[in-house]
């Protein structure tokens, strides 16, 4: 059995020090196995960030894993069973137990594995130096590859040979950017990115869900603009997201979320980042459609598709100037989110367009978002059975046009007309007449 040295410590915190992660480890050990964080968690605590995901490393073999979890009371789901890798749930957390591994075969999207008791050898198969890391229940680092190292200087390296890690799993081009954008300094490793300029055309054969989680992944870091540059310019994103080009753009939705902005409801956004770095394709006629079609293509859910195309079409609404009455109504009829939305896109398309926003637009830009932020939601203040009870007209298309005319009416007088205000006024209309 190939076993790890000892390289360093660290101040385990968080859920590493949990009574519920004791118990985890305290049952593998019973068994007579032995467990330690591994991969994010260990490289995310060096960094002393907040921790989120646990992943274990495991040198028993799964079905021995369940006993000894089992055993002691704790709940198991069989997550991934055939890859090694189960789930043990607590009230609190998920703990992702796998267990040690070497990859057999792989084919450029998945991987045939054994199961083995060398930890060097599961460390050999994860990607870059700083996520093959691990780390004991009492801090103890051990660090085959000098990851540590890696994570201070700000360099993703990968593990072995880059071109051939690549052709393992071509996926490990899109987290090589993603950890550039996360944890890495400039210039890119220029190994690295040549062989992911080199393998770039593999990633036509990964799922179209795991490309999605690794941009949202990347559009969630704090400024992605610089690498989503460099991805274009290493012809990676080309390759599967051509329309992901304006990067001018996404630098200005950057600079919203961090600068111009001091309103805790305006966190980045990795959606709206997505959609800041859009572009229709130039031979598409329907910008809306064409947009449907790419949320599509890379499976974002419903939600997330309505959203990121309300979001392009909403935009070409918004200017600096609008008038009071057209804020009103925007932000009745989108609702706040939605228009503060539609202002941080509307605003960095302009920003990325010379010349520079005077600082009079750009106060005119910030009082659309504060306006958001101030919007209280109304409702128009009369239902169809008012006008129903009124006698002024059957349920039916005539009601409903009614209902319109006096939403029209509500709206123009800045939704100060009440219940009655809004029954007179449908009284006083010549209902005839104005259908014509
Ligand atoms: P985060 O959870 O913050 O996204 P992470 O490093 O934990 O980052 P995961 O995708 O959760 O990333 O994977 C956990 C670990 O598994 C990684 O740190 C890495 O060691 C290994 N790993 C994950 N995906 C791959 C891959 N495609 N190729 C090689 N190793 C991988
Ligand atoms: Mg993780």
């Amino acid at each position: 059995m190939t076993a790890l040295t000892a390289t360093g410590h660290l101040q385990p915190y968080g859920v590493m020090t949990h009574p519920d992660t004791a118990r985890v480890f305290d049952a593998i050990a019973a068994h007579g196995g032995t467990a330690r964080f591994v991969g994010g968690i260990v490289r995310d605590a060096l960094l002393k960030r907040a921790l989120v995901d646990v992943d274990i490393a495991c040198d028993l073999k799964p079905e021995e894993t369940v006993t000894a979890l089992e055993k002691a009371g704790l709940k198991v789901i069989l997550t991934g069973l055939k890859h090694g890798t189960i789930t043990a749930i607590t009230d609190t957390y998920a703990y992702e137990i796998t267990t040690l591994r070497v990859d057999v075969t792989t084919d450029g999207r998945h991987a045939e594995v054994a199961f083995t008791d060398s930890w060097l050898g599961d460390a050999k198969r994860r990607d870059f130096t700083f996520n093959a890391l691990y780390c004991d229940p009492d801090g103890t680092i051990y660090d085959p590859f000098d990851g540590e190292a890696d994570l201070r200087e700000g360099r993703v390296h990968f593990i072995g040979v880059a071109e051939d890690r690549i052709a393992e799993d071509y996926l490990r081009i899109l987290r090589f950017f993603r950890f550039q954008a996360w944890f890495g300094r400039p210039p890119l490793d220029p190994i690295g990115a040549e062989a992911c300029r080199k393998g770039a055309t593999g990633l036509r054969d990964i799922s179209p869900e795991r490309i999605r989680d690794e941009m949202l992944k990347l559009l969630r870091s704090r400024s992605p603009a610089a690498t989503i540059a460099d991805m274009i310019g290493f012809n990676v994103l080309p390759v599967i997201l051509p329309d992901l080009a304006d990067t001018p753009r996404l630098r200005m939705m950057e600079w919203l979320d961090s600068t111009a902005l001091s309103d805790p409801a305006i966190m980045p956004d990795p959606l709206r980042r997505l959609a800041a770095l859009y572009r229709a394709p130039k031979n598409a006629d329907d910008e809306l459609q064409a947009a449907t079609e790419f949320c599509k293509a890379l499976r974002l859910s419903n939600n997330e598709a309505e959203r990121f195309a309300a979001m392009i079409s909403n935009a070409n609404l918004i200017s600096a100037d609008m008038s009071k009455d057209a804020i009103r109504r925007d932000l009745y009829r989108m609702g706040a989110d939605a228009f503060r939305d539609a202002v941080l896109l509307a605003w960095a398309t302009r920003a990325a367009i010379p010349p520079r926003a005077d600082s009079t637009e750009n106060r005119q830009w910030q009082g659309l978002l504060q306006a958001a932020t101030d919007w209280v939601p109304v409702k128009l203040p009369i239902q169809g059975r008012d006008i129903l009870a009124a006698g002024l007209a059957p349920a039916g298309p005539q009601m409903g046009w009614l209902l319109k005319l006096a939403e029209e009416y509500w709206l123009a007088n800045a939704f100060v007309p009440g219940r009655d205000d809004l029954m007179t006024y449908l009284a006083a209309q010549d209902t005839a007449k104005l259908q014509e």
